[in-house]
């Protein structure tokens, strides 16, 4: 016999939770592949997915079988014992990548702490106390936690929270020359997304991610790559840095790498690894067996070239009718973005307007993103079907059509 549960609703929301989120005023109460229904039955198409998380959908057969087989064998065990699921998917990232180790966490902003940690360590022991400068990009985003706040480039993140954390310098993004005049030999490490996801899904240029790569060469910097939104298949290759061909020392992977379970990865060769010896750094629930088994799977599904393909073929899908409908209504300048993570940048007329872009596609059925008040984001499962995508980006006119016609 089920126990009979209270039902609770959106209001709820606002007398049990802290207020730190605004969520929209329908609860998603399940998903099938790229749909989303709502407590009333009313079915939604998901382009938002989680945010660059569901890269597989929702509710996928191979990550609800592998969630399900290791939820009737091991969920935890802590890190004073390794487990399979965790050495088989270092395994899987070390094959598939430049590197040479993995620590696993569970979320962006704690891979990222573990990437700035190894950073500044690195450059202790090797040069002593006085290098431990980063470099960040204006308007980048590396997560919420205290340090990451700080070297993320948007200091309405980082205010009012007691003391800043020194040593973080930013410079514009995009600005090899700014870049150029910050780094100095007190430079530990430069940190940058491929792709500013949060500040606008604004790729790098080819030449700006090399010429970080020489200047960290230079001043003995480490390079490191956020691709926390970027990675795991979202780009059409496995990770960013492998379509602009610039190689990190440092990476970080998270939202897409569990598909929806928590979990993260900081990946890094080996003479870097060992500065982090037994004891400088750890997590209770990092490499989790059942977070593992997950991203195993997602992993193993990403990685082919079927899936890599397809988000390529599906990404000029996207792009083609975006830009049709941002030229028929007037509404965007630019589709820009790398596979599916796309973003189409707001005309003057609509600056400030993606949330009521966002408003709009909700009340036509399509759950979508915006990033930053000036851009609408598209983040899908990299397997969506394209009718799905015909149906979305049909929902998604009505809703601009609407909008631009009231
Ligand atoms: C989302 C995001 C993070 C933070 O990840 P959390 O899992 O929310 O901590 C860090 N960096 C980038 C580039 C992100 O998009």
């Amino acid at each position: 016999m089920s126990v009979e549960q209270a039902p609770v609703q959106r209001a709820d929301f606002d007398q049990v939770m802290v207020p730190n989120y605004a969520p929209a005023a329908f609860i998603p109460v399940r998903g099938a592949g790229s749909r989303v229904w709502d407590q009333s039955g009313r079915e939604l198409i998901d382009f938002a997915g989680g945010i660059a998380v569901n890269v597989l959908g929702h509710a996928h057969p191979a990550l609800v079988g592998a969630l399900t087989e290791q939820a009737n064998k091991l969920w935890h065990v802590s890190n004073v014992f390794t487990n399979e699921p965790a050495l088989r998917l270092a395994h899987k990232l070390i094959d598939a990548t430049f590197a040479e180790r993995v620590f696993f966490c569970n979320s962006g902003a704690e891979a990222n702490e573990a990437a700035f940690k190894l950073a500044r360590r690195v450059a202790f022991d090797r040069f002593g106390s006085e290098k431990y400068e980063i470099i960040a990009a204006l308007n980048s985003f590396h997560g919420r936690t205290l340090f990451t706040v700080n070297v993320g480039g948007q200091s309405k993140y980082s205010d009012g929270f007691g003391p800043k954390i020194t040593g973080i310098t930013h410079v514009p993004f995009n600005d090899l020359d700014a870049l150029k005049a910050a780094v100095s030999d007190k430079t530990c490490a430069v940190v940058l997304e491929p792709i500013q996801g949060e500040g606008g899904v604004l790729p790098a240029e080819l030449a700006y991610l090399q010429g970080a790569r020489d200047l960290c060469d230079a001043n003995n910097a480490l390079l490191v790559f956020d691709e926390v939104q970027t990675g795991m298949g979202r780009s059409g290759e496995l990770f960013a840095y492998q379509h602009y061909g610039v190689v990190p020392d440092i990476l970080t992977s998270a939202k897409s790498l569990g598909g929806g379970f928590p979990i993260a990865a900081m990946l890094t060769r080996e003479d870097l690894a060992k500065h982090l010896v037994v004891g400088t750094h750890g997590t209770t629930y990092g490499g989790n067996p059942l977070a593992c088994a997950v991203a195993e799977a997602v992993i193993d599904v990403i990685n082919t070239p079927q899936v890599l393909a397809g988000v390529k073929a599906k990404h000029d899908l996207f792009v083609a009718r975006l830009e049709q409908i941002g030229q028929q209504y007037g509404i965007f300048t630019e589709v820009r973005g790398l596979g599916l993570l796309l973003g189409c940048v707001l005309s003057d007329a609509w600056k400030g307007k993606a949330k009521d872009i966002f408003n709009a596609a909700e009340r036509e059925g399509l759950m979508i993103l915006q990033a930053g008040p000036d851009v609408v984001r598209f983040a899908p499962s990299l397997v969506v079907e394209d009718a799905d995508i015909q149906e979305g980006l049909d929902r998604f006119e009505r809703a601009v059509k609407k909008l631009t016609q009231a």
